[in-house]
């Protein structure tokens, strides 16, 4: 069952999140890992990131025909438009954008963990 998450709706909201945010880790310690099967690209991970590590913007011709069929069924749905974390470097672990995505697309991993990758523009 899919989780039903309220997006920060202004200002307000987003600095109210920013304050009780608690950055975990020190920067290139932890990235986020977009899921582009599941992101739509509302861009709320943009809105609540402190650290400006999400950029949302549309796939590529060459990072589009890379993607698994499912995948890019889901993202021609959505005009092939994505949450890149650009700036992962400068993650700090707080959560922030894995509690305010609507789609539960984001996940925190280590650096060189093997983990997948964040889709490239
Ligand atoms: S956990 Fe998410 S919101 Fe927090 S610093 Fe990292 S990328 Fe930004």
């Amino acid at each position: 069952m899919k989780r039903e998450r309220q997006s920060p709706t202004g200002a307000a909201d987003i600095a109210a999140l920013q304050r009780q945010a608690k950055c975990k880790s020190d920067p290139g310690v932890i990235r986020p890992v977009v899921d582009a099967s599941r992101c739509e690209g509302k861009g709320d991970c943009v809105m609540v990131c402190p650290y400006d590590v999400f950029v949302v913007g549309q796939l590529s011709d060459a990072a589009f025909r890379s993607m698994p069929l499912m995948t890019k069924l889901k993202l021609w749905a959505h005009g092939r438009r994505t949450a890149f974390a650009t700036n992962a470097d400068a993650c700090r672990a707080c959560g922030l954008c894995v509690t305010v995505c609507p789609e539960d697309a984001i996940r925190l991993a280590p650096f060189g963990g093997g983990a997948s990758s964040s889709p490239v523009p």
